[in-house]
This record gives C-alpha cells, sequence and structure tokens, in this order.
C-alpha cells in the first residue's frame, strides 16, 4: 500500500500544486509571499545556526562554538544532501567520535535521541510557514495567535521523525492548533525540498553542539576507554574467536 501511494504521490502533488495556480487571482502577489517566506525561513534558519545556538553554546561552554561547526562540517553536508538527521547520523557519530574527539557514550546517547527529538530547523519551519498561511488567506494573526504557534510548533518538530519532509507533516497540527485554513499549503510544497535540507543542516548542527555542551559538564574525557568503549569490539573477538557469530 505504502509503494503505491509513494509511486502515486508525485502526481497527487502536480496536480495539487496545479489546481492551486489556477485557483489563484494574483500569481505575482503569490509568488512574491513565496519569496518572501523562502527568504525570512532562511533567515531565521541562519540566525539560529549562526547566533543562536553559537551564543547558548558560548554561555554554558567558554569556549569556540564555531571549531564544532568546522569539526561537523561533513556531517552537515551529509544533511544538506540527505534532508534526513536519521540517515545523517552515521556521519554525525564519526565527525564527532573522531573529529570533535568526544566520548563515545555521550555520543552514542545523545545522537540518537538528538536525531529524534531535537529538530530545531523544524521548530523554525514550523513557526515561519504558518504565518505564510495566514498571510496567503489574509488573515491577522493575533499576538496570542503567535504564542501558540510559537509553542506548538516547538512540540510538533519534537514529534516528528528524523526523516526527509516530517516536518512538513506536523505543520498541519500547527495550523489546526489555531485554526488556520489550509489553503496555500500546496505552495510551500514546491519550495519544501530546498527547505527542509537546511532545517536538516541546522537539526544535526544542533545534536553536534549539545553533544559538546553535555561532554563540558559531564567532563568526561574523550580518552578515557577504561569503561565501555573498548568493550564490545573486545566482546566481538572473543565470539569471533569461539565461533559464536
Ligand atoms: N527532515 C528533517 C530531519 O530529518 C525533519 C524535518 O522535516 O523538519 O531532521
Amino acid at each position: 500500500m505504502i509503494t503505491l501511494v509513494m509511486w502515486y504521490s508525485p502526481v497527487g502533488i502536480l496536480f495539487l500544486i496545479t489546481g492551486q495556480i489556477i485557483s489563484t487571482t494574483d500569481l505575482t502577489e503569490t509568488g512574491q509571499t513565496l519569496a518572501m517566506y523562502i527568504a525570512t525561513e532562511m533567515a531565521g534558519l541562519a540566525i539560529h545556526l549562526l547566533v543562536v545556538l553559537p551564543g547558548l553554546y558560548c554561555v554554558l561552554t567558554r569556549k569556540n562554538p564555531y571549531s564544532i561547526h568546522l569539526k561537523a562540517i561533513q556531517a552537515l553536508i551529509t544533511a544538506l544532501a540527505t534532508s534526513s538527521s536519521a540517515a545523517t547520523l552515521p556521519v554525525t557519530m564519526q565527525c564527532v567520535e573522531q573529529r570533535m574527539k568526544m566520548d563515545t557514550r555521550i555520543s552514542r546517547f545523545i545522537l540518537p535521541v538528538g536525531a529524534t527529538v531535537n529538530m530545531d530547523g523544524g521548530a523554525v519551519f514550523a513557526a515561519i510557514a504558518p504565518m505564510f498561511i495566514a498571510q496567503y488567506n489574509g488573515i491577522s494573526l493575533t499576538f496570542g495567535d503567535v504564542i501558540i504557534i510559537s509553542l506548538t510548533a516547538v512540540l510538533s518538530s519534537v514529534g516528528s521523525a528524523g526523516v526527509p519532509g516530517s516536518g512538513f507533516a506536523m505543520l498541519l497540527f500547527v495550523l489546526k492548533a489555531i485554526g488556520l485554513p489550509e489553503r496555500g499549503i500546496s505552495f510551500l510544497v514546491t519550495v519544501d525540498w530546498l527547505m527542509d535540507r537546511f532545517r536538516t543542516m541546522v537539526n544535526v548542527a544542533s545534536d553536534c553542539l549539545v553533544v559538546g555542551v553535555v561532554s563540558h559538564y559531564t567532563k568526561l574525557s574523550p580518552s578515557d576507554t577504561s569503561e565501555t568503549q573498548g568493550e564490545p569490539l573486545r566482546e566481538e573477538q572473543e565470539m569471533l574467536e569461539n565461533d559464536l557469530v
């Protein structure tokens, strides 16, 4: 059934977008609003990636946050290419353990949890996209609406999975929370393949910084291999020797 839906979905999306374009009276204005939406989301993600997250890291650890970004660059590029925090996880682990030299006990606990629940980029998207929908439908939002959007955006980002487009699916919950119509959402589909890549990059960068913060406070030495770090390999070796695997 899922295979059938996956094969059919490009056709469905094509008709969804075509229908929306035909029903739009002023295409130029809609195009401008969409361009504004892309610029706003890009700016939001850039501020979060380059100012908010590094600022928090710097305050909490008194270390240079940009060195973490540099060491995690391979994971960030993989996130950009795959649009999936989950698919990027092995590369993120490699960067954190080998380039950032973090303890595996921290990275192997924090990163899988982060790839599942820590979606900062998704939260930025889920806060900005409803604004676009409201503007497209000519609805002005009150301060209370903005607060509700912010809260539901954070909650929906926690609930979204680390796979391509999951943040987009969660957008419907945010729209429902303040009673916004879904009209105009198909315009967002046209650009989401691009926006998803950038928000996944922010999600992965945030996971790496969290590992840095936890590592700073737990003070576990990266070279501390005394407890769990070497054991799985040793056990595997013993099992191999005993022909158990
Ligand atoms: N694609 C994103 C991720 O994997 C989730 C999202 O769609 O916001 O992190």
